[in-house]
């Protein structure tokens, strides 16, 4: 399947690591021109290379924190200037701390709102203009199962990811005449750092070793194991693609069936 995304210009917010990262280096497969961000500049420059030696292509990055409103503008506009155009968005972040009720601050809120729900209302601010006027776009989230299933331990995902995914379901009816999609993608149980993390704070927790817990997650999982980051980019290069042309407005998370819900 040709899926029309050479040329395209695509950013990939929070792409150092884990599945920005995968999502990065599938679209650059792909053909894209592709511009990642994320805080720590040492680990975007190995990740450009890495990418950039896989694939043949130039990654374009900037070291940014998408809760700054300002820095996501100036990386937006600067892509914009290099390549002529925005065409393709990735919203992502790092995951708010994994707390319960009693043990969240005011302050812990008020981050994870900054972190998990306004970074992709600064990204949306950004490039959706930007796609109007070219009347082709594809602005897609990164959240979690945990938009159709909370997930025990991760108050604040749980709270503010249903927030994105009403975000992502009203900006495809606002959008959806201007040829531009917004669609949003969970992902399930997913070996990344940020799955050692919690895969570290379970086993803390229930007193059992990691080679446990792995094993006790993955007994959850109809696909009796974790996933890989690029099972998710692959899902997400296809909404990005001129193939996903008329799939807007959904929510389909990629977690090996860990979901029990039917939708
Ligand atoms: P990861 O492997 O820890 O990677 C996180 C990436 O985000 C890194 O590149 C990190 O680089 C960047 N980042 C973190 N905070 C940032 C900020 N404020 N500004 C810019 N970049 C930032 O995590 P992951 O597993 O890919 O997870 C990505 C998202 O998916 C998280 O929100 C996570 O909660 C969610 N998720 C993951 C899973 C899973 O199983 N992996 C499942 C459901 C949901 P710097 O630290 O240098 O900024």
């Amino acid at each position: 399947m040709d899926l029309g995304l050479k040329g395209r210009v695509a950013i990939v917010a929070a792409a150092s690591k884990g599945l920005g990262r995968a999502v990065a280096e599938e679209f650059a497969k792909e053909g894209c021109e592709v511009a990642i961000c994320a805080r720590t500049a040492a680990d975007l420059e190995l990740a450009a290379g890495e990418i950039g030696k896989a694939t043949g292509r130039t990654i374009f990055w900037r070291a940014l924190d998408v809760t700054k409103p300002d820095a996501v503008h100036t990386f937006v506009e600067e892509v914009d200037k290099k390549y002529g155009r925005v065409d393709i968005c990735v919203t992502n972040a790092g995951g708010p701390p994994a707390k319960t009720f009693l043990e969240i601050s005011l302050e812990d809120w008020r981050a994870a709102v900054e972190l998990t729900l306004l970074s992709n209302v600064y990204f949306a601010r950004e490039v959706l203009p930007r796609m109007q006027r070219n009347r082709w776009g594809r602005l897609i989230t990164l959240t979690s199962v945990s938009v159709k299933q909370p997930i025990d331990g991760l108050l604040l995902s749980n709270s503010l990811r249903a927030g994105v995914t009403g975000l992502a379901k009203t900006l495809a009816n606002e959008f959806g005449a201007d040829g531009i999609t917004v669609n949003n993608v969970g992902p399930g149980f997913t070996l990344t750092d940020r799955l050692e993390e919690l895969v570290d704070k379970r086993a803390k927790d229930a007193g059992v070793g990691r080679e446990q817990m792995i094993k006790n997650m993955s007994a959850q999982v109809p696909a009796g194991r974790l996933g890989r980051p690029d099972e998710l980019a692959a899902l997400v290069t296809f909404l990005a693609s001129e193939r996903a042309s008329y799939i807007n407005g959904t929510t389909i998370q990629v977690d090996g069936g860990l979901v029990k819900g039917l939708l």
